[in-house]
């Protein structure tokens, strides 16, 4: 028997006129670097993307599920292409423009965009790409920088506010199939070619209401998010979609992401809610240390990405910005798991260690385990596996180029259709996850592991260490041992013997665990989302380390 019930797609389109109508007085806030921040309404935003629409379809041609891609920071218009670019059924990709050129070139090329949307401020990376990409017809340019790069080039260049001025407010937004693309995004692939991600308007519909609830990031109308993950890194982690569901209002950094300005935004805009990637927050702590500012209004940050150092937490904790941590991918959408205590933790000496696991899966994500040999393994807090996990908003395949079968790669889905994160952890009972590494950095030492993510914590929580990266280097007798990478604190005098012995006190490391190698370096290489980069710390080491 069918059910009695309406059979309404979940499209992006009811996302943007909900937001902009329900919630038209809410607010995204772009800063300018100036005095004064840039303001715009989620009714005057919807307005725009309507105007935008009008222009990409009239003006531009663009039909169909053809690709636009955006090159632009966390801004208000970077928000227009995100609800226009899918509602009229075409599909955004969003640019990473901190990949190497001619990756991005590569990705551009694979996706066959033909039109791209810049800020005005990121002309000189694009400029240099325009001859190597081989379908862009059209650059649309907005907001500050100057557009000399672009003399000469051979695409047709246009600018976002002529373009979009004087088109209709509103647009019929076609009533599309549900499971249509809508967005893309291309992991940075360690090995090999980057991957693409084709994400659904149902997917990104589902995972907007995840994000919404309160086990989640759980924020209203009352709230403001500091949206400083870049919306280039699997869509800002689902905060414009879940906020224009809600009205939570944005405050956006555009091109302003160093601690300083940062801390000034959080001061002069007081937002309650923010969220980035550890090494975000690892600046922006040196930046209060030094420069205490009024970060009274902070008072939930979502840390996730990598894993966050508990000294992190803590440090956070103090200054009053309670610290949520999650786990997520590109494959992930990137919502995978987000860790909210249970009830009976909170108020308990048990609560920290709820809130340093990666989390708890959410309805919509299901978990196992896998282990070496294949088999399933419980979950009783202490096996360790490779997860996998399927669900209405993880990948099932890659995206293979138009019109091509998309790809399921052996080592990224089982044969039951499984994601294999590439992540190695524990499931506690109740469904907490916690990873104690990537399956490529683990250091494996005579048959056995290191977690090189528990040496960095542990190294991380020494009051003269600011960051610290262990990598895996060969060793003759046990076949990999562990690097550790130091960043000190200015001033700082200890060596590392007393580093050493700072790790084995209290049994925090096991002795054979402890690395024999060690070296000073000026920063930690970081990948084009702000990870640390250990691929370029192995080839940097891959001599063994030693002096
Ligand atoms: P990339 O592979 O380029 O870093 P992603 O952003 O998709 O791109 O990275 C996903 C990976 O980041 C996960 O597979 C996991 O290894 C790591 N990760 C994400 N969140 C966490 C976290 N909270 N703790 C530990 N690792 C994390």
């Amino acid at each position: 028997v069918l059910s009695t019930m309406q059979d309404v797609p979940l499209l992006i389109s009811r996302i943007l006129t909900h937001g902009s109508a329900i919630h038209g007085s809410s607010q995204v806030t772009t800063w300018t670097g100036e005095d004064e921040p840039h303001r715009r309404s989620f009714a005057e935003i919807g307005a725009r993307a309507a105007r935008l629409a009008h222009a990409l379809r009239e003006d531009l041609a663009v039909d169909g599920d053809e690709r636009v891609a955006t090159l632009m920071w966390n801004n208000a218009e970077h928000v227009e292409a995100y609800f226009a670019i899918p509602s009229m059924g075409a599909v955004l990709h969003t640019l990473n423009l901190r990949l190497p050129p001619e990756q991005l070139a590569w990705i551009v090329n694979h996706a066959a965009d033909r039109v791209v949307i810049a800020n005005g401020s990121l002309l000189p990376l694009l400029a240099p790409l325009l001859p190597h990409l081989k379908t862009v017809e059209h650059v649309v340019v907005s907001g500050p920088g100057d557009r000399s790069p672009l003399a000469g080039a051979a695409v047709r260049v246009h600018e976002y506010e002529d373009l979009i001025a004087g088109k209709p407010d509103t647009y019929d937004w076609p009533e599309l199939d549900e499971r249509a693309a809508a967005a893309m995004c291309y992991t940075s692939g360690t090995t090999g070619d980057p991957k693409g991600v084709v994400y659904s308007h149902r997917s990104i519909y589902l995972h907007s209401m995840q994000v919404n609830m309160a086990q989640s990031m759980g924020l209203t109308d009352e709230d403001t998010t500091l949206v400083v993950v870049p919306q280039f890194h699997v869509n800002a982690w689902g905060l414009p979609h879940a906020t224009f569901m809600t009205g939570v209002n944005m405050l956006m950094p555009d091109r302003f992401l160093q601690p300083a300005p940062l801390a000034a935004m959080i001061e002069g805009e007081r937002p309650t809610h923010a969220a980035a990637v550890p090494t975000i927050w690892q600046g922006l702590l040196a930046e209060l240390t030094a420069k205490p500012r009024d970060v009274s209004s902070l008072t939930q940050v979502t840390i996730g990405g990598s894993a966050c150092p508990p000294s992190l937490m803590e440090a956070f904790d103090a200054l009053g910005m309670r610290v949520c941590h999650a786990w997520g991918m590109t494959e992930t959408s990137p919502l995978g798991t987000i860790a909210r205590p249970p009830a009976h933790a909170i108020g308990t000496e048990r609560e920290f260690g709820y809130r340093l696991t990666q989390g708890r899966f959410p309805a919509g994500v299901e978990a196992r385990l896998t282990g070496p040999g294949g088999e399933r393994l419980r979950w009783d807090g202490e096996s360790a596996g490779e997860l996998e996990v399927r669900g209405n908003w993880i990948a099932g395949a890659y995206y293979n180029g138009p019109g091509a079968e998309p790809l399921r790669p052996d080592d990224k889905f089982s044969e039951d259709g499984w994601l294999k994160t590439g992540d190695v952890g524990t499931i506690s009972p109740d469904g907490f996850l916690t990873l104690t590494d990537r399956a490529k950095d683990v250091i494996k030492s005579g048959g056995e592991w290191i977690s090189s993510v528990e040496l960095e914590n542990a190294l991380m929580a020494h009051p003269d260490v600011a960051e610290a990266a262990v990598v895996a280097v060969p060793d003759d007798k046990w076949g990999e041992r562990p690097l550790a990478t130091v960043v000190l604190r200015e001033g700082a005098s200890t060596d590392f013997a007393a580093l050493r012995t700072f790790l084995a006190e209290d049994g925090k490391i096991a002795k054979w665990q402890l690395p024999e190698r060690w070296t000073v370096i000026e920063t930690v290489p970081k990948t084009s989302v702000g990870k640390f980069d250990k691929k370029v710390l192995r080839r940097q080491y891959a001599d063994g380390g030693l002096d």
